[in-house]
């Protein structure tokens, strides 16, 4: 098993394998289990997918045949098209649903407030936080993405907590105010501002296919090599504003 793996099997709730088998570490605000992987946070069902059984096809969302989102039983989950999703969310009408559901049988597992926001920081975690806040990411921004408290992340962005961890000098973030000016400045002005990674075309073209969804900010990021947190803050329109 490589190091990955191990590090995520041991944040998994591994039952039988007929069972769901829970994400039990850290979550992003949509409830959804954060892991860091390849260098940036994941949806832990996605990373359970690739360790079990490779790759997932492009542009493909991973499905739960359980309606599970914390599941990362590999038996439970496949890769399918979001056509694929809605009609299967149609055909199990998820709005009305029995005793056996494992809301029911697990209702601790369901994702709330405290555990949302408590999630706990592991050292890639840290790394991640740090590069994404040295590539311009608020920490606010990174804090929503990560489910994470926003003092937490930006006590660890700022090397004020996880002093231990040795940073890339590439990487090294900027004072808090100083970080908010270039982020201001590189965000506010679109494609005129200096550190430009998207144009009007490519911001149109995201919200005309961003469809909320699981697993959708990560799959535009993949599809147009931006940062999840630009992506977000393009669709819920935090920048690019004055574009329709
Ligand atoms: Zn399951």
């Amino acid at each position: 098993m490589t190091d990955d793996a191990a590090r995520f099997w041991s944040k998994v709730d591994v039952r039988g394998p007929n069972e769901c088998w829970n994400w039990k570490a850290g979550r992003f605000t949509t409830g959804y289990g954060a892991f860091s992987f390849r260098g940036r946070a994941w949806h832990a069902p996605r990373v359970a997918y690739t360790l079990a059984k490779g790759e997932i096809p492009d542009g493909k969302l991973v499905m739960h045949s359980c309606d599970n989102p914390l599941c990362c039983n590999p038996a439970h989950i496949s890769a399918g098209t979001n056509a694929d999703n809605s009609a299967d969310m149609a055909a199990k009408g998820r709005a009305c649903q029995g005793d056996d559901h494992w809301t029911r049988q697990r209702p601790e597992d369901l994702p709330h407030g405290a555990d949302v926001v408590g999630a706990v920081l592991d050292a890639n975690l840290v790394k991640h936080i740090r590069a994404e806040y040295a590539k311009g990411c608020g920490s606010d921004q990174i804090a929503e993405e990560l489910g994470i408290n926003k003092s937490t992340v930006h006590r660890a962005a700022t090397g004020k907590t996880w002093k231990h961890i040795e940073m890339d000098p590439a990487h090294v973030p900027l004072p808090g105010e100083i970080r908010r000016k270039s982020f201001d400045r590189t965000y506010a002005r679109g494609e005129n501002a200096s550190h430009a990674v998207v144009t009007e075309e490519i911001v149109r073209a995201i919200r005309a296919e961003y469809k909320p969804g699981y697993g959708e900010l990560t799959r535009l990021s993949d599809k147009y090599g931006i940062k999840v947190c630009t992506i977000d803050a393009i669709v819920k329109r935090r920048n690019w504003k004055w574009l329709n």
